[in-house]
């Protein structure tokens, strides 16, 4: 199978420096392995996303360099490549789920369901659920409307793998991560649904991602195995931080990449700046092909 890789931004701000260190990485490892980059408007946030971020972060990796063959912008034979246009194969996930007795109803209103639909960066990721509605027996539980569904992981079970830069992981199902949101009240999915939907509808070989996405990671495993489906592999890609340490986020406006390009910095310096390895990091090795 040839190398599918992709590029997936949320248009709920500005592209910062993080960002694009990230792209600018997965776009190397489709190039290194001869395969095809798809760009995906990861836009389920409907309070956060907005039009005109979807135009800037086109506008800016264009700028920075990136081409990509599939995508809401190029079309291709896996669209629609806007998550906003994809419900139904988001629910069609979320049936299979519950008919497989994965999924309990939960009644709970935690700032975690809020957040669900948005990728959990590091602070943001969910606490451990404490298990206020999960059921104590496996008993199959009817279709009900207006709830949020919560994934019920199988308490220490050992989820293991080897990730394409940061080698072998390991994670414990309850203890690392607990029960998490699948699907909102609103009738939404949660990013973790959505991302395994896509990235096994688009055929993705390799996921990129910032490291801040270990743990979901780890999560979106449990999906794969409860659909039957094998996951793609992962390369999480280290995080950039400020001055201070603290992890590069859409506030950072200074560091957008408009900013960066209005104050004059050029896509090239951009790229050999990501092309070299920091104190510390590999350099980015080969992918496979
Ligand atoms: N749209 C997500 C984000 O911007 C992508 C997460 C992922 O790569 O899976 O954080």
């Amino acid at each position: 199978m040839s190398y599918r890789g992709r590029l997936a931004p949320s248009p709920t701000g500005y592209l910062h420096l993080g960002h694009a260190r990230t792209f600018w990485t997965a776009s190397q490892r489709a190039r290194q392995a001869g395969g095809t980059l798809i760009l995906r408007n990861e836009d389920l946030d409907r309070d956060r996303a907005r039009p005109e971020f979807v135009a800037a972060f086109l506008e800016d990796l264009r700028w920075l360099g990136l081409e990509w063959t599939e995508g809401p912008d190029v079309g291709g034979p896996f669209g629609p490549y806007s998550q906003s246009e994809r419900l139904s194969s988001y629910r069609e996930i979320l049936e299979r789920l519950r008919a497989g007795g994965w999924l309990f109803p939960c009644q709970c209103s935690r700032k975690d369901i809020q957040n669900a639909v948005r990728a959990p960066h590091a602070a943001d990721d969910e606490p451990i659920y404490p298990g206020t509605c999960r059921p104590r027996t496996g008993i199959q539980i009817e279709h009900q409307s207006r709830v949020n569904w919560r994934f019920r992981v199988p308490d220490g079970a050992v989820i293991e793998f080897v990730d394409g830069h940061f080698g072998p992981q390991r994670f414990v199902a309850g203890r690392d991560f607990g029960d998490f949101v699948v699907w909102r009240h609103d009738d939404l999915p949660s990013y973790q649904l959505a991302c395994v939907a896509d990235d096994a509808a688009m055929r993705i070989t390799e996921v990129v991602r910032g490291a801040d996405l270990l743990v979901s990671t780890a999560r979106q495993l449990l999906l794969y195995q409860a659909l039957g489906w094998p996951p793609p592999r992962f390369y999480h890609a280290p995080l950039l931080a400020d001055e201070h340490g603290v992890r590069l986020a859409k506030r950072h406006a200074a560091l957008s990449l408009r900013a960066l390009r209005n104050a004059g910095r050029t896509p090239e310096s951009l790229r050999t700046e990501f092309s070299t390895p920091r104190p510390g990091e590999l350099p980015l090795p080969t992918p496979p092909a």
